[in-house]
């Protein structure tokens, strides 16, 4: 069976639930033993069936079972947002005098945690170059628990080679973290060398801008003990109707994601030949450093991409920025709309490499709307740079 197929059924068992199609919303905090012994029994094993709510339900094990189908894992667990995900996954392998090897394209907030939280508890973060590939073997210290990778980058849009990571990371004992949230079903991370894989569920899986989720996904059992009892011990449990919204944007992503991928790439290429635009950072594009990497690794694209302008005065960015009809700003991405967000200065933070374009950087997400909708906003957006520079 193909993915697109797979995923309609993934995590669905009706002949359970009276023969609904959907999986139900089990509501539930206390959960009710029959007898002192089958509590007692349900003690030693805590993630065998259902116990206590902030363990997982059946919506849960329904989530993580079709998401652990998505990304080609033996099993994940869900959380409560994207960031969640990646501390709970961090966490889980680290302790104080422990070093992690973070890609200096990561998401700022996961960023923002080794510089606090791993700081703060003797735990030392080295931030390295995206394309170091094999490379990477000479960052490796004995003390290395954690090679976390995110590809492409956020903001910079950098593709990384994964296997080459992932064999040096593993010649030298370490645990291979990916944020797979732009590959979402397009990056098979347990064929890749990958050991352990995010989504910020929140983005496409969701997909309509309405809920924070995260899941972790592993090919290995003794992995997903490790990772749940980190994630329950911080109580970084989604909630039902989250869970229940994940579940139904899975269904619809194989297509949704097909329209915003092609959406991007007409967009990119139409930007690519404006005469304000310097560069696009979209790995579909064959003029991206990293499109032949993204072309052996990934069956697709998602919808979000950056572009470089030329120089220019920041008032006639922000008026640019301000009038969309479509391309909205907003955080987050992977809902049915476009958006933008401006990300020159300190948005993006890079310490292993020198991110300093001469211009002002953007980053598009391309929605569902009708694409000659979207290039004709896009068009009287340079009107205005044009008008106010
Ligand atoms: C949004 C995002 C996250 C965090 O997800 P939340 O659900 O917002 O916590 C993590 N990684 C990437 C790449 C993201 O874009």
């Amino acid at each position: 069976m193909k993915k697109e197929t797979r995923i309609l059924h993934a995590g669905r068992h009706p002949e359970q639930f009276h023969g609904a199609v959907n999986p139900p919303v089990y509501h539930a905090s206390t959960i009710l033993h029959p007898s002192v012994a089958a509590m007692e029994k349900s003690g030693k094993t805590p993630f065998v069936g259902v116990r206590y709510g902030r363990y997982g339900t059946p919506t849960t094990f329904a989530l993580e079972e079709a998401v652990a189908e998505l990304e080609g894992g033996a099993r994940a667990v869900a959380t409560s947002s994207g960031l969640a995900a990646i501390t709970g996954a961090l966490m889980a392998f680290l302790k104080a005098g422990d070093h992690v090897l973070m890609t200096d394209g990561a998401y700022f907030p996961t960023r923002k945690f080794c510089d606090s939280v791993l700081a703060g508890l003797g735990i030392e973060t080295t931030y390295y170059d995206p394309l170091i590939g094999a490379g990477i073997a000479a960052l490796m210290r004995p003390n290395t628990r954690v090679v976390f990778t995110e590809s492409p980058g956020s903001l910079t849009f950098e593709i990384q080679d994964i296997p080459a990571i992932a064999a040096a990371a593993h010649a030298g004992g370490a645990v291979v973290m990916i944020d797979n949230t732009w590959g979402v079903l397009n990056f098979q991370p347990f064929t890749k060398g990958v050991d352990v894989s995010i989504q910020a569920a929140t983005k496409y899986i969701v997909g309509h801008a309405d809920a924070m989720l995260g899941t972790i996904t592993v090919a290995d059992p003794d992995l997903w003990l490790r990772i749940k009892t980190s994630v329950a011990a911080f109580g970084h449990s989604p909630g039902s109707e989250e869970m229940y919204l994940g579940l139904r944007g899975l269904r619809t992503l194989p297509v949704r994601l097909k329209r915003h991928a092609a959406t991007a790439l007409a967009l990119a290429k139409w930007l690519e030949a404006r005469p304000e635009v310097d560069r696009v950072l979209y790995p579909p594009l064959p003029s991206d450093p990293g499109h032949a990497l993204w072309q052996r690794d990934f069956d697709g694209a998602c919808g979000l991409f950056g572009v470089i302008l030329k120089p220019v005065a920041k008032n006639a960015l922000d008026a640019m920025l301000d009038g969309y009809d479509h391309f909205k700003l907003g955080f987050s991405w992977g809902g049915f709309e476009s958006l933008v967000i401006p990300t020159t200065g300190h948005a993006v933070v890079r310490t292993a490499t020198d991110w300093s374009p001469a211009g002002p950087s953007l980053r598009f997400h391309a929605g569902l709307e009708d694409v000659d909708d979207l290039l004709a906003d896009l068009e009287k957006g340079f009107e205005r740079l044009a008008c106010a520079g």
